[in-house]
């Protein structure tokens, strides 16, 4: 049977502050490690924001999307579907949540969504069927979301120079009855691979990553043994 490997977690120097990999060179590396499709998830972060007072919204979401649109041209040249998410953090508190499922339009159109809370963006996600997962719930000054407020949780973070606590993040999932998904969290070229998807199809698009999260027809990469 065919199998597709997905990244669900990845950022790119452009954009996030603490990755080392640009972009470009990021989905090359992807590609040499057999993904098939990667989900560029930059820190939609209230630091970003800050970072770039003084310019507009749009001005924002433009270098927001750097790293992004930097994968997507590499990507359509070398065959490696890119596809647009964020880990985003709210100003209300420590948490991550990776969101999938949007066009960058909706950045564009809802200024300052940073400021909402995950109670609001849930609300204005929703319709769009946007998904919302948590990211490395377990890790050290993380609090549990409130399940009503998610599509799942991160049960494999990839990442190495965190201790993400995969192994309680399963069993919570488990015990919670969440979906699950696995990640890399690739800022550094040892964390690119550690995670990931496995799905039956290949995914393309922002809607055909939908579809997969809906249906749960994947397997999750990882080792959790460590
Ligand atoms: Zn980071
Ligand atoms: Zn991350």
């Amino acid at each position: 049977m065919q199998q597709y490997r997905i990244e669900t977690h990845m950022h790119t120097s452009e954009t996030s502050a603490c990755a080392a990999i640009p972009g470009e060179e990021i989905v090359r590396l992807y590609k040499q490690r057999g993904y098939d499709t990667v989900i560029i998830t930059d820190h939609f972060h209230p630091r970003f924001v800050r970072s770039h007072a003084g310019l507009s919204w749009q001005e924002k979401v433009e270098r927001y999307l750097a790293g992004f649109r930097a994968a997507a041209a590499e990507g359509s040249r070398i065959g490696v579907h890119v596809i647009l998410g964020m880990e985003l953090r709210f100003t209300e508190g420590p948490n991550d949540y990776l969101v999938y499922g949007f066009h960058e339009d909706f950045l564009f159109n809802n200024p300052d969504l940073h400021e909402l809370g995950l109670k609001r963006f849930r609300g204005l996600t929703l319709p769009h069927g946007i998904r919302i997962y948590q990211a490395h719930p377990f890790r050290k000054g993380m609090q549990l979301a409130d399940p009503a407020l998610i599509d799942g949780i991160e049960v494999f973070n990839g990442n190495v120079q965190h201790d993400s606590g995969n192994s309680a993040a399963k069993a919570y999932a488990e015990q919670q009855g969440l979906a699950m998904i696995s990640g890399s969290d690739a800022h550094w070229e040892e964390d690119l691979g550690n995670g990931g998807l496995v799905s039956p199809r290949p995914v393309t698009t922002r809607e055909e990553l939908v579809e997969l999260l809906i249906s749960g027809d994947y397997q999750l990469l990882g080792d959790w043994s460590s």
